[in-house]
């Protein structure tokens, strides 16, 4: 497969560039030159495979030009050890859940595919990279567990002193081998803006392979299609049309749901869920894209004013906007509304959302209140409720349980580099352990 920029379409890069380039030099995303198509065949038995039948097969389709269909089935295989299932809460809803990875997050299933595709490219060229990401959050422990001990790559992650969860920071911070964190007195900003000064610096350039793994990177946007396809084979049976909704922030999640539509998932409708940073649902009412400077909320990861995949959102739909209205509905909730649909859930079914899968709840119910037809509804579950465990358990007043994997983190020791959000600084850090 061929990538080009949204921007200028003659900018072009293979997979590999695509990859290691993170973004083209005009700035603009990648995105697939076209898109092609699965065969009728795939989605008339879909039902029958396993997930990473299902991955493959859509791997291949994208990228089989680039990689062969054994080596497809091999980065597939080492991607992906754990589940996405399909719950069903009601006569007609369905949770997708998407935490079951190793930091029980959905952002698992980006990163551990790029690193393992990173690690494929580098076996072939025996290079070795230095890959460095600023964090808010969920983002750091995805890419840290994701690389952790893949062989030929070095991660050093920047974090905010104070300003990430408990077990946020423990994930970052409780690995060795390969993995750094550096805790910065700062805020998030100050973290990218060391990242991007890094990559800018022609001395480290010299010295280093230098990678990012940032979200707008295609290997971390190409799997997120394939849970959507999964899913649809968890639903099928049903007979219903199929109804997605999706908590959003930087809407990499809801961009992947509309690559796999456009390669030939029968999707009715994807709903853009999102809390107060309501860009893209009011654009879906208005028409204008009027960008606003991020809002505080309990469902922090999607707080984005301004989000960095809504350019591939448009490119997916052929910057079209009847066909973009017609397939996404949008719907924004307060914090208040969340935190009903949480304890609303946990009422009616005894189950646990985090403050983001609650949002998307609520956009389903908003869209099943608007449209009488009679559809499947799925709404993505994005993270364990226990990665928020204050808040899950303030709003749903009483202790949750926690699931071992999060529960042996913290008893083991953090270890971290301090500093001072300094470039100069940042730098000479990087030097003394790269
Ligand atoms: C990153 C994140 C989101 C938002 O996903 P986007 O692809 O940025 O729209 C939602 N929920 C959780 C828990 C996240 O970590």
């Amino acid at each position: 497969m061929i990538f080009h920029s949204t921007k200028t379409p003659s900018l072009k890069a293979s997979l590999e560039e695509a990859v290691f380039n993170s973004l083209p030099s005009d700035n603009g995303l990648y995105v697939p030159e076209y898109i092609p198509k699965v065969s009728a065949q795939f989605l008339n038995n879909i039902e029958e495979k396993t997930f990473n039948e299902i991955a493959a097969e859509v791997a291949w389709t994208l990228l089989g030009d680039e990689i062969t269909r054994a080596e497809i089935e091999e980065i597939i295989q080492r991607s992906f050890d754990f589940e996405a299932p399909v719950k069903q809460l009601g006569s007609n809803d369905f949770v997708l859940e998407l935490f079951h990875g190793p930091s029980m997050a959905f952002k698992d299933f980006g990163a551990r595919f790029m690193a393992a595709l990173m690690s494929y490219f580098l076996q072939k060229s025996q290079k070795e990279i230095k890959i460095l990401v600023a964090t808010s959050g969920d983002t750091g422990g995805a890419v840290a567990l994701g690389f952790y001990k893949v062989p030929g790559i070095t991660v050093t992650i920047l974090y905010p002193k104070g300003k990430v969860s408990e077990i946020q920071e423990r994930q970052l911070t409780t690995l060795d081998h390969n993995v750094s964190a550096i805790e910065v007195d700062g805020n998030f900003d100050d973290c990218q803006r060391l990242v991007k000064e890094a990559f800018l610096d022609e001395d480290l350039q010299a010295r280093f392979h230098l990678a990012s793994a940032n979200s707008i990177n295609i290997a971390r946007l190409i799997p997120q299609s394939f849970y959507y396809f999964s899913a649809y084979a968890q639903v099928k049976h049903l007979q219903k049309p199929v109804v997605f909704s999706v908590p959003s922030g930087n809407f990499g999640n809801l961009s992947a749901g509309l690559l796999a539509y456009r390669m030939g998932l029968p999707v009715e409708q994807f709903v853009a869920s999102t809390n107060l940073n309501n860009t893209v649902p009011s654009y879906l009412e208005s028409g204008d894209y009027d960008p606003i400077p991020s809002i505080e909320t309990i469902s922090n990861a999607m707080d984005v004013g301004n989000p960095s995949n809504f350019v591939r959102l448009k490119t997916f739909m052929q910057d079209d906007w009847n066909l973009i209205t017609d397939k996404i509905s949008g719907f924004y909730f307060d914090d208040q509304q969340t935190r009903e649909a949480m304890r609303k859930v946990y009422d009616a079914y005894e189950y646990v959302m985090c403050p983001h899968t609650a949002v998307a709840y609520q956009g389903l119910q908003e869209y099943r209140r608007k449209n009488q037809s009679d559809f499947t509804g799925v709404f993505l579950s994005t993270a364990h409720p226990a990665k928020f465990l204050e808040l899950v358990e303030d709003t749903l007043r009483f202790r949750i349980e926690i699931p071992e994997r999060l529960e042996k983190l913290l008893s083991v020791e953090k270890t971290s580099l301090k500093m001072k959000p300094s470039f100069q600084d940042f730098k000479e850090l990087l030097i003394s352990i790269l």
